[in-house]
């Protein structure tokens, strides 16, 4: 059957947090087509209102800085603090984290996001085999293209409570 489309792309992404601008934007730089659609009115998701911070073991940062850390340190970590999880921890989906995250770092970081490093920051359980200070890294500042701003999701609710 001979379909109409309105738009015709490479990639079309439904979503526009996170997960779905860094799919968006790294198809983008790999000069694909892309296109975002939003359910919303406004973009961002809950990433826009989220703390922004990343626990990254290995991260380009601190390596930078010369804090000791290593794929192996954190896997022992986080076998040692989440334990055996099933499917959704599986050591398939560490391993795939670990590889792949610092690169996810450098990506956004060639693209324009501005990281900075959470260096007296703990891990969580700090003291277990592995547990490290400093993994963390958090954007450094909002740093939206230029015209976007207006859209997207304000942190705070759109209409204030009632004060008794
Ligand atoms: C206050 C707060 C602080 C947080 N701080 C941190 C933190 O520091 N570090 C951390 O790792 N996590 C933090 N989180 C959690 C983190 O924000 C979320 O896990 C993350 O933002 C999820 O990203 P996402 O892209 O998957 O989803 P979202 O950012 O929620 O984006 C999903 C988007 O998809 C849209 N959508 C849904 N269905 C459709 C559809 N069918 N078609 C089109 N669009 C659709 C939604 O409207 C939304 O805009 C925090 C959360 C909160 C609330």
């Amino acid at each position: 059957m001979d379909e109409q489309w309105d738009k015709v792309v490479d990639i079309l992404v439904a979503g526009s947090g996170a997960a779905g601008l860094t799919a968006a934007i790294t198809a983008a730089d790999a000069r694909l087509d892309v296109l975002v659609v939003e359910s919303t009115a406004k973009w961002g998701g809950t990433t826009a209102i989220s703390g922004g911070g990343l626990w990254m073991p290995v991260n380009p940062l601190m390596v930078r800085a010369g804090v000791a850390d290593s794929r192996e340190e954190a896997l022992r970590y986080m076998q040692e603090a989440i334990g055996e999880a099933g499917p959704a921890s599986s050591g398939e989906r560490r391993r795939a984290f670990l590889d792949s995250g610092p690169e996810v770092v450098r990506l956004l970081g060639r693209l324009g996001v501005r990281w900075r490093r959470s260096p007296d920051y703990p891990d969580y359980y700090p003291d277990r085999p592995g547990g490290k200070v400093g993994r963390g890294i958090e954007v450094a500042r909002r740093s939206t293209p230029s015209g976007w701003d207006p859209g997207i999701r304000p942190r705070e609710p759109p209409t204030a409570c009632p004060r008794r």
